[in-house]
């Protein structure tokens, strides 16, 4: 295949996979909130899994977007140092964006600042939102993508704490985010929260942290620990599924961590919805692939 081809041949099967990620949940999603409704023992929040599961199902039936907010696309990049085509990623990752728009179709969610007008294809200043990372000594490419809809941004905040706050005034904050805002955002709820140095690698960490496989936990024992404890305590704050009070609130907490400065702890916490409308796809420098988040899915 030339390159112009198999660039083509990217580009569609991209556009493909936003497509599905749109109509279709990840499988570690999807078995979470098999077991948080078959937990759930009030009469009400049984009733709206079962309204959720059935709008799940409606979505793949009828080739539909599982919510009408299809969000914002992100794409966090692993690209192998020896991957042949880094150079023609990002125009690969903006043409699916604007090509899933029209064909599946997502809504259109980029609005420029301050002008106020609205792109039409998802694509605009810096968005689709592009992270990347160096995979050493790979030739494959890691495409990680996130649809992040406007309600579940809405509890995301960020701050710098001193050093005397401790890890306890990171729960305080998180917990404060929560309940302010964390109804908003849709529950059955996944919490990203970052602790690092400055306020941007927290928020960056807290975005990562959402994308983690959900049961999976920090390999530090003493965030593990505080993932559990935070997820308990955001459990009593008693939101249910879409906030109408329930057994659990959250999917999970996750916590990702860096180095901080003697002199700050900075945290932040990303918030995703039910609709957790996350994928993994994995591409050999020969174009063909494999999605890692929806077992069985062909595009
Ligand atoms: S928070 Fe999630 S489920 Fe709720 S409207 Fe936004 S995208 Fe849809």
């Amino acid at each position: 295949m030339t390159q112009n081809a198999l660039m083509i041949e990217m580009t569609d099967v991209m556009a493909r996979f936003i497509s599905m990620a749109g109509k279709r949940l990840p499988d570690d999603v999807l078995q979470k909130l098999a077991e948080m409704r078959d937990e759930e023992d009030q009469e009400m929040a049984k009733e709206i899994y079962r309204s959720m599961f059935e709008n799940l199902e409606k979505a793949i039936e009828l080739d539909r977007p599982i919510c009408q907010d299809t969000g914002v696309i992100n794409f966090f990049v692993k690209v192998g140092s020896n991957y042949p085509y880094q150079l023609q990623l990002k125009k690969i990752l903006e043409d699916a964006v604007k090509k899933a728009t029209l064909d599946a179709p997502l809504r259109p969610n980029a609005v420029s600042i301050f002008d106020e007008e609205n792109t039409g294809d998802n694509t605009g200043e810096r968005t689709p939102f592009l992270h990347w990372d160096i995979a050493d000594d790979s030739d494959e490419v890691e495409i990680h993508l996130y649809m992040t809809g406007g309600g579940s941004s809405m509890p995301g905040r960020a701050t710098t704490l001193m050093p005397s706050a401790g890890y306890e005034g990171v729960a305080e904050f998180v917990y404060d985010a929560m309940v302010e805002k964390g109804i908003n955002a849709c529950p059955p709820l996944i919490v990203g929260v970052g602790i690092a140095g400055s306020m941007e690698n927290a928020a960056l960490l807290s975005k990562k942290a959402i994308l983690r496989p959900i049961g999976s936990q920090n390999q530090n024992p003493k965030a593990a620990e505080m993932e559990k404890a935070m997820e308990a305590g955001i459990n009593r704050i008693g939101f249910g599924p879409q906030g109408i009070s329930g057994k659990t609130s959250v999917m999970g907490v996750h916590l990702e961590t860096a180095a901080r400065h003697p002199a700050t702890i900075a945290t932040a916490v990303s918030v995703g919805c039910w609709v957790h409308r996350k994928g993994t796809i994995r591409f050999k420098k020969d174009g063909s692939y494999e999605i890692l988040s929806h077992k069985g899915v062909s595009l």
